[in-house]
């Protein structure tokens, strides 16, 4: 961890001190304090952006939200933990809003940090800085914003799949997500959150989803031919493709090509903000059911994703977002909300899929509550379709099987 830069706002001195003995202690030693938001804020103007702040958020002057304001506007930390002596309710509601904002926040953690928190958070941010970054900046990579749309439509072939497992409470695989990345010649592999605005903004999202779907019933087809299962894929749509009138014919001729089932394709929704469902999304909806294909509202619960949509659409399945699953071992009123979600889907005949799985506490505690089909890191993580079939082969699926009856 040694290369990491981390800042502290920090305004009582023996904390200050506390905590950056503790992150010496993890192996940190490029470490920048300050005591409040003016000092923080020169110092992130001298000394450049820091991997993480760690942020107070009750200090004379402005407070630590307002310096959480300055970040998500400059993006001078990849990454923030809100740590302060507020109720929990508070320092939650500061991370959801930090997030609004765009800014990567690595965890909200009640005073006084103990030491091995601090280590999760910073294993945390090792792991998605090079696996899978949650908020990107687009001007990480400002060559990306010269592109024009017919360039970028020229780089379809850059665009892959990769393939995230959902699996049971047995632990058997029961399908896997679809989830697109680009694979830069010069950049590398670049995640939805660099690329998607970029890619939405030329109004290619249809064409690059329309590719995915593609790409995963092919893969679907070449699983089943290679292990005998077949699988069930999940790829991601957005409202705006449900109202093409010519999206069903896409979809059907898209199954047929591969001779893959309807029933073993699931179109997720992603959310729009304020977005009512119009007559052709509806129809649109309608014509896929119809096909057969499952419908899914993704990030139940986040934005757009509300309770209205699911009344009014026809869906058979809902996703809780990470948000509300990552901890929910340890924080009850994110179990709370699982618990009422999953009471819900029951009632309405939805199949449930939890999201951001990440450990096995939280894994035992949504066990405790149902069972839902799950998907997350602790699962396993996207990967490319070779690697899926490998991965089939090689796992053991009791050592989920058993945690459920842990
Ligand atoms: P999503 O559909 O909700 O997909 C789940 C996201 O959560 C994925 O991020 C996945 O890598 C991540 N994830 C999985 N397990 C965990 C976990 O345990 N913890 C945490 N923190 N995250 C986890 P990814 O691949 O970066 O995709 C982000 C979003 O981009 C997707 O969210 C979806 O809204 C959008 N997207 C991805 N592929 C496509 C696509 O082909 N078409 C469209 N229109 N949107 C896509
Ligand atoms: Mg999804
Ligand atoms: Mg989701």
């Amino acid at each position: 961890m040694h290369s990491l830069k981390v800042l502290i706002l920090e305004d009582h001195p023996f904390q200050l001190m506390a905590l950056h003995q503790m992150l010496n202690a993890n192996g940190v030693f490029d470490v920048l304090t300050a005591e409040s938001v003016d000092v923080a804020c020169q110092v992130l103007s001298r000394r450049g952006p820091v991997d993480i702040a760690i942020c107070d958020l009750h200090m004379e002057g402005p407070d630590g939200l307002a310096f959480i304001r300055h970040l998500a506007e400059s993006g001078l930390a990849a990454s923030v933990i809100i740590l302060s002596g507020a109720e929990t309710c508070v320092i939650d509601s500061v991370g959801k809003l930090a997030r609004h904002m765009g800014v990567n926040v690595l965890g909200c953690v009640q005073k006084p940090a103990s030491s091995i928190v601090l280590h999760q958070l910073l294993r945390r941010y090792l792991e998605q800085d090079c696996c899978a970054p949650a908020v990107v900046r687009l001007p990480q990579y400002p060559e990306l914003l010269d592109l024009t749309a017919a360039q970028l439509a020229e780089g379809q072939n850059q665009w892959v799949v990769h393939y995230q497992p959902k699996v049971a409470h047995d632990g058997k695989l029961v399908g896997a997500e679809a989830l697109v990345r680009w694979q830069h010649p010069c950049l590398g592999l670049l995640y939805p959150g660099q690329f998607l605005r970029l890619i939405e903004r030329a109004g290619l999202l249809d064409t690059m989803s329309l590719h995915v779907l593609d790409q995963a019933l092919a893969y679907s087809a070449r699983f089943q031919s290679q292990t005998g299962n077949a699988l069930p894929v999940a790829v991601n749509i957005t409202p705006h493709m449900l109202a093409r009138p010519d999206l069903h014919d896409q979809v059907k001729a898209a199954l047929e090509r591969h001779a893959v089932p309807a029933s073993a394709l699931t179109l997720e929704m992603i959310e729009t903000v304020g977005c009512t469902p119009d007559e052709h999304q509806l129809e649109g909806l309608l014509h896929l059911r119809i096909l057969g294909c499952q419908l899914s509202i993704d990030d139940f619960g986040m934005d757009g994703s509300n309770v209205q949509r699911l009344l009014e659409l026809p869906f058979s399945e809902l996703k809780l977002p990470s948000e509300f699953v990552r901890g929910m071992a340890t924080d009850g009123r994110k179990a709370a909300v699982v618990a009422g979600a999953l009471i819900m889907a029951r009632r309405m005949n939805l199949k449930v899929v939890v999201e951001g799985v990440e450990t096995a506490e939280d894994l035992q505690a949504i066990k405790a509550l149902g069972q839902p089909v799950m998907q997350g890191y602790f699962i396993a993580r996207p990967m490319p379709g070779a690697e899926l079939l490998e991965w089939v082969g090689k796992r053991d699926e009791t050592s989920i099987a058993h945690l459920a009856t842990a």
